[in-house]
């Protein structure tokens, strides 16, 4: 095992930029941004963004209403994110494994014939992991694979205890 771990670190400038369209639901852009880090970036990483990449084609394709090009992208993804849960560079991967599956499941009750009467409001953005100020002691908490720990008193609690605020 080598002691280089690729989720320690920050993202690249084009990764966040990619995640900030994203989540403001232009896929068209943030295919572009992200293939433009991923053609920049050797390591393993690149992989990362590479699963990012593909959910937003798979949302591009079913804003278009291409079912089978949906499917397959998201087909491919799992690929490229699986090994990076839960969270990687501040990126919340499972959350984002699991919102796409509420996607391709919706996508995949309607069915091709159907595709027009997908709800959007499925669509959820990437989140990016956050520092937050222990409501016990006021040190700041950092957040690492969905724990959030106060270094100070010890204080934590879980990411998906959060979910309402981003949601
Ligand atoms: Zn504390």
């Amino acid at each position: 095992m080598s002691d280089f771990r690729p989720c320690d670190g920050r993202l690249p400038e084009k990764v966040l930029e990619g995640i900030a369209a994203f989540n403001a639901g232009d896929y068209f852009e943030a295919h572009e941004l992200l293939e433009a880090a991923w053609v920049a970036e050797t390591g393993e990483i690149r992989d990362l963004y590479r699963g990012i990449l593909q959910i937003a084609v798979c949302y591009f394709h079913l804003s278009n209403q291409n079912y089978d090009g949906a499917q397959k992208m998201y087909a491919r993804s799992l690929k490229w994110l699986v090994k990076w849960q839960p969270s990687c560079r501040g990126v919340r991967v499972t959350k984002l494994l699991r919102d796409a599956e509420n996607v391709i499941q919706a996508l995949t009750d309607l069915g091709p014939e159907r595709i027009s009467e997908f709800n959007p409001v499925l669509f959820k953005p990437v989140q990016l992991e956050q520092h937050y100020w222990c409501d016990r002691c006021g040190a700041e908490m950092f957040e690492h694979n969905c724990k959030i720990t106060c270094p100070n008193c010890g204080s934590r609690f879980d990411c998906s205890d959060l979910n309402i605020h981003f949601d």
